[in-house]
């Protein structure tokens, strides 16, 4: 075990403080809305929450990952589509941080941990995001930038984004380009509902014949894929503590409920099966917990993305695991109040399906963590 700084636990504290008192009466509402209002998507920048893994020199905080890890934990005990645009700051943010150029870094990390401008990062398409060496959107050099045409689908905050770093091919590589919203061909297709998540908006889109400056390559044409690689690696934090959080929000609502639900004249606390479940669910959080903060905490200490290939890969896959098997064992212990919406744990089990796919999914995760095993 290792111990978390004053400033770590302070602000845990001020992340537990603000999603009680803002995001926890809104929780449902803001589900059925399906959005994110830009007023409390302010609320979170404001608070310096977009840029906690993100160096001071870049205009973040610095905290490091580990911090970008309890904080999102936090947010997600309470509202975990709150929690997934944390993401931003250790994905896309992280790349541009650590290959783009001067000009922009200036020019990206800035506004977006600010909250003035969203971004997404576009990798997947129809033909499977596991398969990423198959993708079909490709960039063509054509005078002095690229024309790209392609499709990606369940892109996050694609329909809301100012910016869109964008996988695609470069002859038999690959490389990440900047396209803004706005560019000629560059279009918004449908939103794509969701089981859970439901105010993140998760959408299609569409490149036609889209031109570009030759500066918008981000760091080398032809390094895409070591770029995803890393980024994805870094990325992959984040689901391993929204799964954390969803499953210490679930953990919480059952304790309280078994306390208060009285049944043949003494709470359900009571009950051995019920403290069995208790037991449970605090042993497979508590094993998870060290999983997931451990690869932020090494990070911090200096290693990089390659170090972290499989403890970040397990945390990730830890992370869903965890939040779907604790937050079912919470909704048995509600008996049927557990199903309805208004005990939370129904959206809770719907956003942790959505940690399956996320970043990866929990097959692709076990392939990379075999091949660091048996490297
Ligand atoms: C909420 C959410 C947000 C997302 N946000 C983004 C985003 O911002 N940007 C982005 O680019 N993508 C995003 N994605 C997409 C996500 O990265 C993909 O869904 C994921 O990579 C899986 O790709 P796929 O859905 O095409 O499934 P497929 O790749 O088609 O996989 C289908 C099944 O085959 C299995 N499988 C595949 N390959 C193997 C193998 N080699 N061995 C064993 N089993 C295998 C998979 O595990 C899965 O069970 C998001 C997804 C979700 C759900």
């Amino acid at each position: 075990m290792f111990e978390f700084t004053k400033e770590q636990e302070m602000l845990r504290g001020m992340v537990r403080e603000f999603s009680e008192k803002e995001l926890a009466p809104r929780a449902l509402d803001l589900d059925k809305k399906g959005e994110l209002p830009a007023e409390l998507f302010k609320k979170l920048a404001d608070l310096g929450l977009l840029g906690i893994s993100t160096p001071k020199n870049l205009g973040g905080s610095g905290m490091g990952h580990l911090a970008a890890t309890i904080a999102t934990e936090e947010l997600a005990r309470v509202y975990p589509s709150a929690a997934f645009f944390l993401e931003v700051g250790t994905g896309p943010v992280y790349a541009i941080a650590n290959f783009g150029s001067a000009g922009q870094k200036k020019k990206y990390i800035a506004p977006v941990i600010s909250g003035a401008k969203k971004m997404c990062i576009a990798a997947t398409e129809p033909s499977g995001g596991s398969d990423l060496a198959t993708m079909q959107t490709e960039a063509v050099a054509a005078g002095d930038g690229y024309v790209i045409n392609g499709r990606k689908v369940y892109i996050t905050n694609g329909g809301v984004s100012d910016y869109c770093l964008l996988l695609a091919k470069t002859g038999d590589r690959a490389s990440f380009f900047f396209v803004e919203k706005g560019t000629p061909g560059f279009i918004v297709g449908r939103r794509q509902e969701q089981m859970g998540l439901r105010a993140v908006d998760v959408s299609e889109l569409v490149f036609s014949d889209c031109k570009i400056q030759k500066d918008a390559v981000l760091g080398k044409e032809g390094a895409g894929f070591p770029i995803a690689i890393s980024t994805f690696t870094v990325a992959r934090l984040s689901i391993g503590a929204l799964g954390l959080g969803i499953a210490g929000g679930a953990f919480d609502i059952a304790l309280k409920y078994a306390k208060e639900r009285i049944l043949y004249g003494k709470p359900i606390s009571k009950l051995q099966a019920v403290q069995f479940m208790l037991a449970e669910m605090d042993t497979e959080i508590e094993a998870a917990r060290w999983l997931i903060y451990y690869p932020g905490a090494a990070l911090d200490r200096g290693m990089t993305p390659r170090d972290i290939t499989k403890s970040s890969a397990r945390a990730k896959a830890v992370g869903a695991e965890v939040a779907l098997s604790v937050t079912r064992k919470a909704i048995e212990i509600l008996g049927g109040y557990g199903v309805s919406p208004e005990y939370h744990l129904a959206r809770l089990l719907n956003d942790a399906m959505e940690l399956f796919p996320a970043t990866g999914t929990n097959q692709i995760m076990k392939i990379i963590q075999a091949g660091e095993i048996l490297k």
